[in-house]
């Protein structure tokens, strides 16, 4: 060992380390990216395999570590051939070697020579041979660079590097063991835990203890935001958490993680915690007409040489949301986006979006692999979470899109975009109908879409000026698309669906992803432990099975602090929502809401289970009932406009708002007292009988044997129950809610509902 290790120790991996210290330059992102993760481990692979051909003992993978005063280094060498005393550092790349920025290349050999040092260390030698394995994805060719050096040299380097890191590291220590001993002695920010708030943080607290999933059904009102981080900051650090993931589906719900972290921080002045919200690229960008390299963006060029700068400023901040990194950014001149890409690993609670930690490329997962972190997510909102992670499992390609691009893309991608096109209008001639769904993926079609984005990315790295946005889109698309072909399975479908004919003829492929538990499992085992928590998640089966939860996952129902007397629940059993007799409903609808009002005037929403059903009921309600004030959802609406149609939902207001089910006023707002006292919900919500859905149906039905439930019955009557629970937002509110629809009154629809109303029979 280099040096005696001493206790507390800092464990870094060995790309960390070398990221932090070696790094310089610009921030470019034009080489590296080029392969996907699927071709950069494909290209491991090929070369590993030619190595192990020729019977030479050759060493894949190998785990290496070391100590450096309290830093502990690890990491994972690509291979070793101990019959030529070769180390390599495998890499893998597109087009022209000679084009790989000067800092990425210095970046690998100071990786390379940290591995390097640690196998001499392990292994007692005194020289090893340190070789750089290009392989080129296109070509499959290697280009090997060599050096060799002595064990002495490379423990020099390798010290070297830790020196530049340790005093870092030695602030991380300390830093930790404040926020450490102060979560310790952290108590509850409020005077008093409100009603089943208290049962929640147990259950959050148990689950990172048992090293557990957890699947939360807590209810509004009960502070499920502080009720959630409160018992994991303690877990922090009674269980060694390195850090809390909090994800959310809306930018609402990341602001509400980030109002709980900032009310505990109020309440524990003493407390160093950093907590960091990540924003998308399209908001955190500050040049989106620029390409992310020096030549382009000013913000991009020296990034890494101001780096420590910026990196130290922001750590200074103990609540970094947007605005902050923004602030700090700018005041350093880097780019905003990556600022906080680069505070992930400092950070010890970082509140984003969901897709963060499970979307096929998240980058939290990703650097939680890397680094070995131990942590806890939290997913806020969590029914959500069926419907979130079925699209960034899924992938759709539109012909018109590539029609388009063979006429405007350069002359070199022309033959491969022609075999594509080629490949796609046999297949749409060969089907029956608009609508069709294949056991099979078409190999021809999914090999020339390989095919063509190979070439797509051997042209990009041949041709760092050229930019075409439209190029650049479809190969996304392409990449992400067969990136998911190599995993298709009963998880998935592939469906195609025609449109029009002749010249405008257009056809959609979809590699539609039905059950993402396949795809989230590792995100799960990855995670000390994972909670899901939400007002709505029940039948829990539903969601055990589709989102793949864990064997062992907790399940807690928290009882709702709101009494039955609270909430008036009425079931109009005479009309019918079903899509035959919707012209008939209208007239029991407007009666019916027409007396509710005129027996308690105030706010009420109308649900509906489409615009058209919707636009009829408010046009027959405003003819017969003109004196009640009525504002509608339009079909698209911008930020301002959705504030202006809330806003009409004032204390002392009068009038009923007629949206749609499942919309943007369905879940997610909070009109509490007298903004709103009543609900009709004129829909089970189910989703639209269509080709597809059926075929989800027969999925659910194969796997799960609850083809209905899990299609249609379960994801409606969870909108409908979110829908209701606009009415009662806090223990003095009181309201009333008309379920309308015979189907309202059937035993196995009412045991959907929450088990706190007091349903009676029908009116
Ligand atoms: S500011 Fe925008 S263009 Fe510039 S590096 Fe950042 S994300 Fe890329």
């Amino acid at each position: 060992m280099t040096s005696v290790a001493v206790s507390p120790t800092y464990t870094v991996a060995v790309r960390t380390l070398c990221e932090f210290t070696a790094k310089t330059g610009d921030l470019d992102l034009r080489f590296t990216p080029s392969p996907t993760a699927q071709e950069g481990i494909a290209g491991h692979a090929v070369v590993a395999a030619r190595r192990s051909a020729d019977d030479s003992g050759y060493e894949s993978e190998i785990a290496l570590s070391g100590t450096y005063g309290p830093l502990h280094v690890r990491g994972r060498a690509d291979g070793y051939d101990p019959a030529r005393n070769q180390l390599e550092e495998i890499k893998t790349f597109r087009g022209d070697l000679e084009r790989m920025p000067a800092n990425h290349r210095a970046l690998h050999w100071a990786q390379l020579k940290v591995y390097g040092h640690l196998l001499c260390a392990a292994r007692g030698l005194e020289r090893v041979r340190l070789a750089l394995v290009y392989f080129d994805i296109g070509s499959q060719k290697e280009t090997v660079l060599t050096e060799d050096h002595d064990a002495d040299g490379l423990r020099a380097l390798f010290e070297g590097q830790c020196a530049s890191f340790v005093a870092w590291a030695e602030q991380e220590l300390a830093h930790r063991a404040a926020r450490d001993a102060q979560l310790r002695a952290l108590a509850f920010p409020h005077a008093a835990f409100r009603p089943g708030q208290r049962e929640l943080a147990e259950a959050m607290y148990k689950a990172s203890a048992r090293s557990c999933a957890l699947l939360a059904q807590a209810p509004t009102g009960i502070g499920k935001s502080v009720g959630s981080l409160f018992p994991l900051l303690k877990a922090a650090a009674a269980h060694g958490l390195d850090k809390i993931f909090f994800l959310a589906a809306k930018t609402s719900g990341r602001r509400m993680a980030l109002d709980a972290v900032a009310t505990i921080q109020a309440s524990a002045p003493l407390l160093p915690l950093r907590a960091l919200e990540l924003a998308a690229r399209n908001t955190a960008c500050e040049h989106p007409d620029k390409a992310c390299h020096g030549e382009s963006c000013p913000l991009a060029q020296g990034f890494y040489d101001r780096l420590p700068a910026a990196r130290a400023a922001a750590l200074e901040q103990p609540m970094l949301d947007r605005a902050a990194v923004r602030e700090v950014a700018l005041a350093h001149n880097v780019c905003p986006y990556y600022l906080q890409s680069e505070l992930v690993k400092w950070a010890d609670v970082v509140v984003g979006d969901y897709n963060y930690y499970f979307d096929v490329t998240a980058m939290l997962y990703a650097l939680t692999v890397m680094n070995e972190w131990r942590v806890s997510v939290l997913a806020d909102e969590a029914h959500n979470m069926v419907s979130r992670a079925r699209k960034m499992y899924s992938a759709e390609l539109e012909h018109a899109g590539l029609r388009v691009l063979r006429k405007t893309a350069p002359e070199a991608l022309k033959k491969a975009l022609d075999r594509v096109h080629r490949q796609w209008s046999a297949l749409e001639k060969e089907q029956d109908g608009e609508y069709a769904a294949y056991a099979e993926l078409p190999d021809k079609l999914v090999g020339a879409l390989q095919t063509a984005a190979t070439e797509i990315g051997d042209y990009m790295a041949e041709n760092p000026a050229w930019f075409d946005a439209d190029v650049l889109d479809f190969y996304f698309a392409v990449l992400h698309f067969t990136r998911l072909a190599e995993s298709f399975g009963e998880h998935s479908i592939f469906d195609v669906t025609l449109s029009g004919s002749g010249t405008r003829a257009n056809s959609v492929l979809c590699l539609r992803n039905i059950v993402p538990a396949p795809f989230l499992k590792a995100r799960f085992d990855a995670a000390r432990s994972v909670a899901l928590f939400s007002a709505t998640l029940s039948p829990w089966n539903y969601y055990s099975d589709t989102l793949g939860m864990p064997a062992d996952t907790a399940w807690v129902d928290v009882a709702s602090p709101f009494q039955a007397a609270q909430l008036s629940v009425r079931i109009a059993g005479h009309i019918s929502t079903r899509y035959q007799h919707r012209d008939r409903s209208l007239a029991p609808i407007a009666a019916l809401m027409a007396e509710q009002y005129e027996r308690t005037p105030g706010n009420y929403l109308a649900f509906f289970s489409s615009f058209d059903y919707l636009e009829k009921a408010a046009d027959l309600f405003e003819e017969r009932h003109p004196h009640v004030p009525v504002w509608r959802q339009p079909r698209r609406m911008d930020e301002t406009e959705r504030d202006a149609f809330l806003a009409r939902f004032t204390e002392d207001g009068r009038g009923i708002g007629f949206a749609v089910l499942g919309g943007a006023f369905g879940e997610g707002i909070d009109l509490p007292g007298a903004r709103l006292i009543g609900a009709f919900i004129a829909t089970l919500g189910l989703p639209q009988i269509n080709p597809v859905n059926e075929k989800i149906r027969e999925r659910m039905q194969a796997i799960f044997g609850a083809g209905y439930d899990y299609t249609y019955l379960y994801p409606g009557l969870q909108k409908v129950v979110q829908a209701a629970g606009r009415v009662i937002r806090t223990t003095t509110d009181e309201g009333t809610v008309h379920l309308i629809d015979d189907r309202f009154a059937r035993p196995d629809i009412r045991a959907l509902l929450p088990a706190w109303w007091h349903v009676p029979h029908d009116r």
